[in-house]
C-alpha cells in the first residue's frame, strides 16, 4: 500500500503525516489490518526497539470529585460502585509503589481525583515523591493531580517529580460535550505549565466516547503540537453509573487502528496503551505491543487489570522485553534528564478512562479521504471493518485491592 510506505518513511524521518493520511489509517479494512500493524511496527521498532516500558498507577485519592467528566467513574454524581478514599499517607503510597516496582515497573504514576491540587495537596504529594525516591533512587515519578495553578509544577519538579500527566482526551470541538466544569483550554494550559517547569509532559486521549475519526485525528494532531514525551491512549471503560455507560463503540481492530494512527503521528514518542486495554483489545493485546512501547502493569485507578504476571508473560510471549530501570526510554534526540524526558521534543491523565492518569480514570486507506491514498484499489470490494463491540460490562471489574484497601495490590 502506498499509504503505508509513505507513513513508514515519514515516521522514520519524524515527519508529520497529513490529516488525510491519518484518517486513511482509521478507515482501513480488516483485510488490511495486519499490514497496518506491520507498518506502524516498523516505526515503533526504529525508535524503541522491542522494549516495553511498564508504568504503575497509585491512586492517591479516589472518587468524590467535584468535576463532571462524563467518562469518569470518580465524577460528581457517579453511581459507579468504586473505592472512595481520601489521600493516602506517603508511606502507604510508597508501599503501593514498591509493589509495582518489584513487578518490573520503572515509572510510578501518582494520581489524585479532583479539579486540581491545593498548595497543601502539593505538599502532601511532594512528601510522597520523596518517600518513594528514598526507597527507589532510579524510579521515574509522574504526578497526575488535575489542573495546575501557577508555581505548582515548579514545586513538584523541586520535590523530585520527573513528569506530569494531564490528558487532552478528545478534540477541542467536542470537549464541551464530555465535560462542562472545565475547558479544553484549561487542559492545554496545564500541559504547557508542566512542560515549562521542566517536567516531562505526558498527555493523551480517550477513544470510544462516541467521537468521529476527525475528532480522533484532531486530538492526536493537537498532542503532536503540544509535544508531550508520552501519549497514553485510553479506550473508554464504560462504567455502569456514568453517563457513558452505554458507549461500547470499540472493537479490538478499531483499537489497533487508533494505536497505529497515533504511532504514525507521534513516531518517536512513548505511546502507552492505557485504560481499557484488557476490556477492548482482549486477545489482541499482544499485537498492540507492535504499536505502543509502553503499558500499565496491573490495575488501573478504579478498575482491575489482568494479573501483573499475565502482562509479563504476554510481553515475553510476543517477543518483546521489559525495559530496564537503567535504559533510556526516549530516542537520544528527545531524551533529557529522566528516562523519558523531553528536551523540547514533539508529541506525547488526570482522567478516567482509567488509564490512570490518562484520564484520571481510567478511560484507510479504504480509499477514503484524500483520494487514492491507498495503493491499488482491490479488484473486489474490501471486507468491511468489524462492527462495533457488543457491550461487555462483564469485563469491567471494579478495583477492590491495592491502594485504599487491606488487600495486596496486583503487580
Ligand atoms: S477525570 Fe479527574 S477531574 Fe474529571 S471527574 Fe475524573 S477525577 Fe475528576
Amino acid at each position: 500500500m502506498d499509504l503505508l510506505n509513505t507513513l513508514v518513511d515519514k515516521g522514520l524521518r519524524r515527519e508529520t503525516p497529513t490529516r488525510a493520511e491519518a484518517l486513511a489509517v482509521l478507515a482501513t479494512t480488516d483485510d488490511e489490518l495486519l499490514d497496518v500493524v506491520a507498518a506502524a511496527g516498523k516505526v515503533r521498532r526504529h525508535w524503541f526497539g522491542r522494549r516495553v516500558k511498564l508504568n504503575y498507577l497509585v491512586n492517591l485519592k479516589s472518587g468524590l470529585c467535584p468535576e463532571d467528566c462524563s467518562y469518569c467513574s470518580q465524577r460528581l454524581g457517579s453511581k459507579a460502585d468504586i473505592l472512595k478514599y481520601t489521600w493516602l499517607k506517603p508511606d502507604e503510597a510508597s508501599q503501593a509503589a514498591a509493589a509495582g516496582l518489584a513487578g518490573g515497573a520503572k515509572r510510578v504514576c501518582l494520581v489524585a481525583s479532583g479539579r486540581g491540587p491545593t498548595d497543601r495537596d502539593v505538599d502532601r504529594v511532594s512528601d510522597t515523591i520523596k518517600a518513594i525516591k528514598e526507597q527507589n533512587e532510579d524510579v521515574e515519578v509522574c504526578a497526575c493531580l488535575g489542573l495546575l495553578s501557577d508555581g505548582q509544577a515548579e514545586r513538584l519538579r523541586e520535590a523530585g517529580a520527573d513528569a506530569y500527566n494531564h490528558n487532552l482526551n478528545t478534540s477541542e470541538s467536542t470537549y464541551g460535550e464530555i465535560t462542562t466544569t472545565h475547558t479544553y483550554a484549561d487542559r492545554v494550559d496545564t500541559v504547557r505549565k508542566a512542560h515549562a517547569a521542566g517536567l516531562s509532559a505526558c498527555s493523551g486521549l480517550i477513544a470510544g466516547m462516541g467521537e468521529t475519526d476527525e475528532d480522533l485525528v484532531d486530538v492526536v494532531f493537537s498532542l503532536r503540537e503540544l509535544d508531550p514525551d508520552s501519549v497514553p491512549v485510553n479506550f473508554l471503560i464504560p462504567f455502569e453509573g456514568t453517563p457513558l455507560a452505554k458507549e461500547w463503540n470499540l472493537t479490538p481492530q478499531r483499537c489497533l487502528r487508533i494505536l497505529a494512527m497515533v504511532r504514525f503521528v507521534c513516531p518517536d514518542v512513548e505511546v502507552r496503551i492505557a485504560g481499557g486495554r484488557e476490556v477492548h483489545l482482549r486477545t489482541m493485546q499482544p499485537l498492540a505491543l507492535h504499536l505502543a512501547n509502553s503499558i500499565f502493569l496491573g490495575d488501573y485507578l478504579t478498575s482491575e487489570g489482568q494479573a501483573g504476571k499475565a502482562d509479563l508473560e504476554m510481553i515475553a510471549d510476543a517477543g518483546f522485553e521489559v525495559e530496564g530501570a537503567g535504559e533510556v526510554t526516549l530516542p537520544e534526540h528527545r531524551a533529557g534528564g529522566c528516562g523519558s524526558h523531553a528536551g523540547g521534543g514533539a508529541c506525547g491523565s488526570h482522567d478516567g478512562a482509567e488509564a490512570g492518569c490518562g484520564s484520571h480514570e481510567g478511560g484507510g486507506c479504504g480509499s477514503h479521504e484524500g483520494g487514492g491514498v491507498c495503493g491499488a484499489a482491490p479488484a473486489s470490494a474490501p471486507a468491511p471493518a468489524a462492527s462495533a463491540d457488543e457491550a461487555r460490562p462483564d469485563l469491567v471489574a471494579v478495583r477492590r485491592r491495592g491502594a485504599g484497601t487491606d488487600l495486596a495490590p496486583n503487580a
